[in-house]
């Protein structure tokens, strides 16, 4: 054999190792029964929807909870070599923001495009809404009656000044209720409410749950939240003196926001990722899922919580949850400029 006959039956044999390696790869993928979710919601618990999952498909659910912020740093800091699979977050400000930094990547999924509301998705399909919660007004049931409430520019009115609290505005809470409120009605018109809301000198908490434990206590008679926190304290305390107030129904609507999902970029199990996803959007795992969180379905066949079905329905913002990311670092400089803590 010649040296050149040698190199080409080497180079041959190498070439064949690659195709049986290449061809081995993926085979060993969908043999891996395995997803690792990174998770901001971590406030919930492991929900049982996740340990369902394994039972009906077998696949692991490996988790790694942080908050946002420990959660995208590490996705950032790990970039190919992650083991994460799928990014599972709450509010929309966060997915937009791993979106942004080239974290995640599209999904095609007919299913998920049927079942979750476009206005609750990412029009990219880099991110879809598993549930939805609206921050909207919460008020004393003893001293406010519904009919002196309109919407969110209503407690800006002098009537509520030392009645209002408020949770601080480094909440991305507030600052996606912001944004969304500057898409809807420009700087202008939301940076005078932000001051009118600042003039009647706010009580500030950093937490909801505080400030509708405040509003029970006396120490103010409205304030903002996202309507789970109150169904959750409702189940706790069925006496609980406070109502919900469904902002802005002769306008644009109350404000609404997303837990939601993602496949991360490098993910190494992407089959598994979206079959987690739209496991997650089937109607009865979406009912189960809500029975613990207090949101709403992202799918609308599924049904909410007992406590969250008396808050009757509303019209919610239809401005599309994507764009509260966009104009979320206007909000946060609003904010700052208004005064608002
Ligand atoms: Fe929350």
């Amino acid at each position: 054999m010649s040296d050149s006959t040698f190199s080409r039956t080497i180079r041959r044999g190498l070439g064949l190792a690659v195709l049986v390696l290449a061809a081995a790869v993926p085979a060993l993928q969908a043999q891996e029964k395995v997803v690792t979710v990174y998770s901001s919601r971590s406030h919930y618990g492991a929900e049982s929807v996740f340990t369902d999952f394994t039972k009906a498909t077998g696949i692991e659910v490996k988790f790694f909870n942080g908050n946002a912020n420990e959660v995208l740093e590490r996705l950032k800091a790990e970039g190919s070599r992650t083991n994460a699979d799928v990014f599972l977050t709450v509010d929309v400000g966060n997915l937009w923001y791993a979106s942004n930094q080239g974290l995640l990547q599209p999904v095609q999924s007919a299913t998920l495009e049927k079942v979750v509301p476009a206005y609750l998705r990412d029009p990219q399909k880099e991110w879809f809404g598993i549930a939805m919660r609206a921050r909207t007004i919460a008020y004393s049931k003893e001293r406010v009656k519904p009919s002196e409430l309109t919407g969110y520019a209503s407690l800006a009115e002098p009537k509520w000044k030392g009645r209002l609290c408020l949770r601080t505005s480094s909440s991305v809470y507030n600052q996606s209720l912001l944004a969304a409120l500057i898409a809807l009605h420009g700087e202008a018109e939301t940076e005078k409410m932000v001051r009118g809301w600042v003039a009647n000198q706010p009580k500030y908490f950093n937490n909801d749950t505080q400030l509708l434990e405040a509003i029970a206590a006396g120490q103010c008679d409205v304030g903002i939240v996202n309507h789970y926190y109150l169904g959750r304290l409702l189940q706790q305390k069925p006496n609980l003196p406070v109502g919900l107030f469904w902002a802005d129904q002769q306008g644009a609507g109350t404000h609404v926001n997303i837990s939601g999902i993602a496949v991360v970029k490098n993910a190494k199990h992407r089959d598994n990722a979206i079959k987690l996803i739209e496991y997650l959007l089937q109607p009865e795992v979406q009912s189960q899922l809500v029975a613990e969180s207090y949101e709403f379905p992202a799918n609308q066949a599924a049904k909410p919580n007992m406590i969250v079905g008396t808050f009757g329905t509303f019209k919610p913002q239809r401005l599309g949850v994507e764009i509260a990311g966009q104009y979320q670092a206007a909000a946060v400089k609003l904010a700052d400029r208004a005064g608002y803590r």
